[in-house]
This record gives structure tokens, C-alpha cells and sequence, in this order.
């Protein structure tokens, strides 16, 4: 069987993860916790990066932060994971859905103009597959209206838009190293921002709504509760496994960048023809091989695509339900648009496998499985 996805480890892993019991320190904010989020800071040139344990708790904590009243509005594709509408309902929100650009399936920039109401507090972009959404007229929209940007940068670790990168170009930014993400601590997340009205008070929502982390730098002489806050810091177990993948994030990155590039080039030939279309990247977007997809025609194509490579021991998943037609999407959110193409890649969207162990025989097998495909 060929899976979907296998998570890494590295022989890192077990030592660091040791090392934290060593260290006697096995909640959160540990040595390791410490090194992640000074990676990403110093990477990512960022005034705050905070190690979280899942990108759900980041968007969560951005929800939060965007001080949110019953009834208030949060413009975003349906096209995506429930999580990115989920954390602004438990916020208070109203999550409104737009439909997706045919291109790049991000949101559709064209649309969020006509879905701003007076009610209307925050964008939130989804960098699907890692490839970035139309950002410019994003934070000119933004801007123009006085609404806060969240990027759900989930997917895009490592991925730029016009030289910046995914995730620090709103007010915040949430990723997530799910074990299915490129790099990855089984769960775990990061919460990002450059926006200084943010700075400081993420560290408290994040630390249960106290003031903990200016204790521990001396800052204060007592801790106490001062805001609204929930735990969304990990245990340095999580950091510890994820430090020891941020060490071979360029090999990751290389390698899903090879087998990206190794499908693209085999299925060119079925795109000419007519029968498949490959990602379409725009040329001042990079491409993180965070997922490789084909759309097919039709459903039933695509219905009968999945069953064999089923047969041939292949693993090959389809999403999203759209958000607007779920059971929680028609009770609890708004639909701001008409959902053409979201429906439609819903019905006609497949992943291959893709992950850093993947072997040259299992890609070979694959590939030849999708051209068998089209000879039956
Ligand atoms: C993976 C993902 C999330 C959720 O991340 P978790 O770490 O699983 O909580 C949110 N949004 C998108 C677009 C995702 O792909």
C-alpha cells in the first residue's frame, strides 16, 4: 500500500526528545520551544513567533486577538478546512464564504468587496497548497474598508508571494505542522505576527490569559490573570520533535519540490490532451510542494480515478466539502457569493502522495498507475 502521507523522524528526533526529560522540563516553553520559535523569528524576520499546538490554536488565537462582537462578519473562502471558519465561531463571528479563483483555487479577491457589510472585521486569506492568494489587492481592500488580515498559512511553510513570505504579510499568521504538512511535530502550530498591537497580548492569550512569560523575563515580579486567554503552548516534547525536522527543512524541500516536479512533468502529456489540468502557479508566487493535485473532468471520472488506484494499493484522497454546504456551514455561517467553482473542484480535485520518504519505486508505480488509468 502506498499512503498518502508518512511522517518523518529523524535519528534527531528521539535524541531531543530525550533531551527534554533530561533537561526536566517537559511542559511548554522549554529549550526547544525556545529554539523554534527563535527559528522562525530570525528566518522569517518576525517581532513574534509563538510555537503553538496546532494550527487550529493559531487561528483560534488570532480570532481572539481581533476583538471580535456576536454578529461580527470574517470574509473567507468556503474552499478550505473547517478549522479556519471554526476558530471565528467560537469567537463570536459570523464566518461569510466566497467562492475561489479557477487558477490558483484561492479566494476570489474580486468577490470580497461585494460581501463587506458594516459588520464586515477581518479577511482571511487561505494559501492553498502553499501558493499565495492575490495579497496586494488584498491589503488594499483591507485597507481601504479598516479590516484586519489573517493569513491561514497552513500549507505555506516556505512559500513566497512577490518576495515576501506567506504568513508574515497580514497583520497575523497561523501555520500548522500537522504530520500531513511539510514540516511537521505530529500536531503543532505557529502563531505569527509583525503587527505590534499584537506583540504582547498574543503572549498572554496564549499563556491562559496571564502574563506569565514577561514573569519569567523578569519583567514582573508576580504573574496574575490580566486578559482573555485559553493553552494553546505545546509541551517541549511537540517542540522538540519539530526542532529536530526545522534541521532538514531544505532536504524536506527539496525532496517534495523533486517529486512535485517529477508529477508535473509526467502528466503534461494527459493536460495537452485534455483529460487532466496540473496546479497553475503564478509567476510571483514560489511553489513549496506543500500538495500535487489533478482535477478531472468530471465526478465520475475522478470517483472512478480514486477506486483504481485503490486497486493498485494506492492511496489518493480528494477535498474539501465546501464549508457553505456542510451541516455546520448552513447552520452557523453566511454565503456571500455564488459557489461555481468551489462546487466544482470539490467534485474534481485529487492528491497524490507526497511526503519526504516517498521512494523512486513507489513514485514510479504511481505515475504509471495514473497513464494506466487512461489506457483502460
Ligand atoms: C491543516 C490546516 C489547518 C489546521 O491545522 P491543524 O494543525 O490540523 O489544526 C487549517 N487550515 C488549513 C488550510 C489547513 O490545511
Amino acid at each position: 500500500m502506498i499512503n498518502f502521507n508518512v511522517p518523518t523522524f529523524t535519528s534527531k528526533t528521539t535524541e531531543y526528545i530525550i533531551d527534554v526529560f533530561k533537561e526536566k522540563h517537559a511542559s511548554g516553553d522549554g529549550k526547544y520551544t525556545k529554539l523554534c520559535n527563535q527559528w522562525f523569528k530570525k528566518n522569517y524576520n518576525l517581532n513574534q513567533a509563538l510555537l503553538v499546538h496546532s494550527g487550529t490554536a493559531a487561528l483560534e488565537m488570532a480570532a481572539i486577538l481581533s476583538d471580535l462582537d456576536a454578529g461580527d462578519e470574517v470574509i473567507m473562502p468556503s474552499y478550505t478546512f473547517c478549522s479556519t471558519a471554526n476558530a471565528f465561531l467560537l469567537a463570536g463571528a459570523t464566518p461569510v464564504f466566497i467562492d475561489i479563483r479557477p487558477d490558483t483555487l484561492n479566494i476570489d479577491e474580486t468577490l470580497i468587496e461585494q460581501a463587506i457589510t458594516n459588520k464586515t472585521k477581518a479577511i482571511v486569506p487561505v494559501h492553498y497548497a502553499g501558493v499565495g492568494c492575490e495579497m496586494d489587492k488584498i491589503l488594499e481592500i483591507a485597507k481601504k474598508y479598516n479590516l484586519l488580515v489573517i493569513e491561514d498559512a497552513a500549507q505555506a511553510f516556505d512559500s513566497k508571494y512577490k518576495g515576501k513570505r506567506l504568513g508574515t504579510i497580514g497583520d497575523m499568521g497561523c501555520f500548522s505542522f500537522h504530520e500531513t504538512k511539510n514540516v511537521m511535530s505530529g500536531e503543532g502550530g505557529l502563531f505569527v505576527t509583525n503587527n505590534e498591537t499584537f506583540t504582547e497580548r498574543s503572549e498572554i492569550i496564549r499563556e491562559k490569559g496571564t502574563n506569565r512569560s514577561k514573569f519569567f523575563r523578569g519583567q514582573v515580579d508576580k504573574y496574575t490573570w490580566v486578559d482573555k486567554g485559553s493553552s494553546y503552548l505545546p509541551s517541549d516534547v511537540i517542540a522538540a520533535y519539530l526542532y529536530s525536522i526545522l534541521e532538514i527543512e531544505q532536504d524536506i524541500q527539496e525532496k517534495r519540490k523533486y517529486v512535485w516536479n517529477l508529477y508535473n512533468n509526467a502528466f503534461e502529456g494527459l493536460e495537452k490532451e485534455g483529460k487532466v489540468r496540473r496546479p497553475i502557479i503564478p509567476e510571483y508566487c514560489t511553489n513549496n510542494a506543500h500538495m500535487f493535485y489533478l482535477l478531472f473532468n468530471d465526478l465520475k471520472t475522478r470517483t472512478n480515478f480514486i477506486s483504481y488506484l485503490k486497486e493498485n494499493n494506492i492511496y489518493a484522497p480528494f477535498h474539501y466539502i465546501p464549508l457553505h454546504s456542510s451541516p455546520a456551514g448552513s447552520k452557523y455561517c453566511k454565503t456571500s457569493s455564488k459557489m461555481d467553482i468551489t462546487n466544482n473542484i470539490s467534485d474534481t480535485l485529487v492528491r497524490l502522495p507526497l511526503y519526504y520518504d516517498i521512494k523512486e519505486e513507489e513514485i514510479d508505480k504511481i505515475i504509471s498507475t495514473v497513464m494506466n488509468f487512461w489506457r483502460n
